[in-house]
């Protein structure tokens, strides 16, 4: 099928032409024409797919009739993270280049002043995180009574993120009558739910399985010790030993360990960027740019901070932590592959990780190979050597009444779940009193540390296999 079949406009076909795509992917080939004869449409896709321009393009064609009215957008998208937010508005850019409507982005850690005056001018298309939409709601600065056409996008994110309620408060605002669009890569139970809320005979589209991975990817799981500094060890040797080797996505599991594993890495010479909930808005935008055009080949992030992110080209991932819910290791793992190209994901596997390691594979439906000999599964009962924050969906933040929250200026960003202090000193792991030296200094607070010693302890521990040259099949 061709877009010319789909029912888009002319301008629209121009757009595509000038972005060269040649025929529509499947979520775009069975949405389009669904959203052009105002259909609500659930969207089980992952990003990848394609799944932006299934809404972007059908948007501008059935924008080209009317016009915006100061304060009252006539669509609008929600998006859980700003920098989604901002790779809408960028597609927008692109797939509207014929078009002269008006969009803006309404996203927390920028000042209200534009934000604002933007809202007046009258506004098309609104793309925006949840909770500074609702600030300009509750300000009076906006209405959203006018708004014919509401997407959600990344709704599972939304979830994970505490976001569903803001989301139901959202769906009291705009008009019982418009049509929704509503994007999801997974559909747990709460999903669902809001989706038959927010839904009304939708048409459902499934572009592939979420637990299906590409199968352009080539999956590895590599055994590591207990200690970080192993950890580190064996990921700085996978990295000068992968076969084709462009970039890689180095995922944590909690932003603090992202924050020291971004400065190892760059004190060992490695060209790296970190990106995660705590850094400000102007660094997040710099690191992903700096990824993104290659300046940097590495970029070290948190699950919330990249999922979702259009990051192409992406030649390996490092799971340097395993993922506790397996959809994450799905989403993490979808950064390479893409578009029909190959690509690596690793992830190093302590004792302590084989039960999540199971539950992935279960999802899966595969065994992940080993390179070298498998890990040792921790005795029962063995504590882990640290904890602390943990990534994946608490099914739902408490949060505070609105008026309490609301600040100008102030991000509305969901805080990644607060740091647990480690429990080690008043559990030490077993098996862990010949580390202690090295683990007391590892668990002070990142920036009180002084700078480290020129070396890293040493690792004639690690497997012989680790110090051979890597041959990965793509
Ligand atoms: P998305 O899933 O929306 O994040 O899109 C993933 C990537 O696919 C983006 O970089 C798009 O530019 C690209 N893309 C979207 N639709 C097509 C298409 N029909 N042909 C080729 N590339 C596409």
């Amino acid at each position: 099928m061709s877009f010319s079949e789909l029912g888009l406009s002319d301008k629209v076909i121009g757009a595509i032409d000038a972005a060269g795509y040649k025929t529509p992917t499947p979520i775009q080939e069975q949405a389009i024409p669904h959203v052009l004869a105002r259909r609500d449409v659930l969207g089980i896709a992952q990003t990848g797919t394609g799944k932006t321009a299934a809404f972007v393009l059908p948007m501008l064609t059935m924008l080209e009739k009317g016009r915006a009215r100061a304060r009252m957008p006539r669509t609008l998208i929600l998006e859980p993270t700003r920098e989604l937010a901002a790779q809408v508005a960028e597609s927008f850019e692109k797939y509207g280049k014929n078009h002269k409507l008006n969009v803006a982005l309404i996203i927390g850690g920028v000042s209200f002043g534009d934000q604002d005056a933007k809202l007046l001018r009258g506004v098309d298309v609104l793309i925006a995180t949840p909770g500074r939409l609702l600030d300009h709601s509750e300000r009076g600065r906006l209405l959203l009574s006018g708004c014919e056409l509401l997407i959600i996008d990344e709704a599972d994110r939304m979830l994970d993120m505490g976001f569903i309620p803001d989301i139901e408060r959202i769906g009291k605002l705009v008009p019982f009558t418009r049509q929704t669009l509503f994007f999801t890569a997974t559909m747990p139970p709460e999903i669902q739910r809001i989706a038959d809320n927010f839904l009304h005979n939708p048409v459902r589209v499934e572009v592939s399985k979420p637990a299906t991975a590409a199968s352009t990817i080539t999956q590895l799981q590599v055994a590591v010790g207990r200690e970080d500094f192993e950890k580190r060890a064996t990921l700085r040797h996978l990295i000068d030993s992968a076969e084709n080797f462009k970039n890689a996505i180095i995922f944590c599991n909690r932003k603090r360990e992202v924050a020291v594993l971004h400065k190892s890495l760059v004190k060992h010479g490695y060209n790296a960027v970190a990106l995660h909930g705590d850094l400000d808005q102007t660094s997040r935008t710099a690191a992903l740019d700096a990824f993104r055009k290659g300046e940097a080949k590495l970029l070290i992030a948190s699950d919330v901070a990249a999922r979702g992110l259009d990051i192409p080209a992406v030649s390996h991932v490092f799971n340097f932590d395993v993922p506790h819910h397996p959809d994450d290791y799905v989403h993490r793992i979808g950064r390479t592959g893409r578009a029909g190209l190959t690509g690596t994901a690793i992830s190093l596997v302590a004792p302590f990780d084989t039960k999540s390691v199971a539950t992935i594979e279960k999802l899966m439906g595969m065994t992940i190979p080993w390179m070298g000999e498998p890990v040792a599964a921790a005795e029962p009962g063995e504590r882990p050597a640290r904890s602390g924050e943990r990534s994946g969906r608490s099914g739902g933040r408490s949060r505070q009444p609105r008026g309490q929250r609301s600040q100008e200026g102030r991000s509305r960003e969901p805080k990644p779940r607060r740091e647990q202090p480690a429990p080690r000193a008043e559990h030490p792991a077993p098996h862990a009193e010949k580390a202690a030296p090295v683990r007391a200094r590892e668990s002070q607070p990142y920036r009180d540390r002084a700078p480290r010693e020129t070396v890293e302890p040493d690792t004639s521990h690690l497997p012989a296999f680790l110090l051979r040259p890597v041959n990965i099949k793509a």
